[in-house]
């Protein structure tokens, strides 16, 4: 993801074989480094000094003469760093309600109905349940039926009321249906639009408070960098979302998104997308995440 960041470490590092233990002088440069690799990745600027500085913390005073393999030594502590960043362990979503209701925010293009989709297919086979899809986007017919379309694929019934234009009336009537039905997962897709505007906003917090969701997921292109940093703290400060999915992130060279919204929404990143297809989605694992971006 980064142009090889750990090359880059161990390269810098190797400077400091036979020096004793690293101090602040000739940790310098390697330091330089990774903020410089931070901010190439787009990650943010506050982001990236919290992490050169804790990374520093570790490694000060760290031996170099008696690790087996010295530059090997700065990589692992960065990828622990990073994994850290990332929140340290996957986080699971709140499936306990009868039925669990889950809300998708995000902005228009974000891969919000492709996720609702994908995420009605991965809970199907991976835990069993049994999901009904909403169509809460009553601006756009094309996205009620790009919704339809995804579900007939994934064999998944879409909830639609034709005509509606409120959609707190088409998320209760849904959840009702599921009720009556023998659904034990109501995931709501909701409208986006181009940037966060006061409308939107109201509109979801009104499903929000119609329906009180067991997950808000906010829904994100991981290509945005930091317009999706924001985004993430725009759509936080109103919904108090309980997760974020990073979506597009086959096409994401530089993985910025991913290590700065931990850090600013203080929110867990559950699912990334990783492609147009329906079973083009991941959970989370910061470790893992933390490997990709050492290369
Ligand atoms: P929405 O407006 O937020 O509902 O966004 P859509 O679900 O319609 O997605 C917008 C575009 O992004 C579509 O062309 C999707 O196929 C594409 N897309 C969504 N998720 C991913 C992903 O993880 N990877 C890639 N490459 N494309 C994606």
């Amino acid at each position: 993801m980064f142009d090889n960041l750990s090359e880059k470490l161990e390269r810098s590092f190797k400077l400091l074989k036979g020096q004793g233990k690293i101090t602040e002088i000739n940790v310098a440069e390697t330091l330089k480094d990774i903020r410089r690799a931070l901010l190439d990745a787009d990650v943010n600027f506050k982001t990236a000094k919290t992490f050169t500085e804790k990374v520093k913390e570790e490694a000060l005073g760290q031996d170099v003469l008696s690790a087996v393999k010295p530059e090997q030594m700065m990589v692992k502590i960065v990828h622990d760093e990073l994994t850290k960043l990332m929140g340290g362990a996957s986080t699971d979503i709140n499936l306990k309600g009868e039925p669990a209701i889950i809300l998708i925010a995000g902005l228009q293009g974000s891969g919000k109905t492709t996720f609702t989709g994908k995420l009605a297919s991965f809970l199907k086979t991976k835990r069993s349940k049994n999901p009904l899809l909403v169509a809460g986007d009553v601006y756009r017919p094309a996205a009620i039926n790009q919704l339809q379309v995804l579900g007939e694929q994934i064999s998944v019934p879409v909830f639609t009321q034709e005509g509606s234009k409120d959609p707190v009336q088409i998320a209760k009537d849904a959840i009702k249906e599921a009720k009556q039905k023998g659904f034990d997962l109501v995931i709501i897709d909701t409208a986006g639009r181009l940037a966060v505007d006061a409308e939107m906003m109201n509109e979801i917090s009104a499903i929000k408070n119609a329906v009180k969701p067991h997950e808000i997921l906010f829904v994100v292109d991981s290509m945005t960098g930091q317009d999706a940093v924001n985004t993430a703290k725009e759509f936080n400060d109103r919904l108090d979302f309980d997760g974020v999915v990073l979506t597009k992130l086959d096409g994401d060279t530089r993985g910025g998104a991913a290590l700065s919204i931990r850090s600013v929404v203080n929110k867990p990143i559950k699912f990334v997308g990783t492609g147009e297809k329906m079973d083009a989605l991941d959970v989370f694992h910061p470790s893992r995440m933390a490997d990709r971006i050492l290369g």
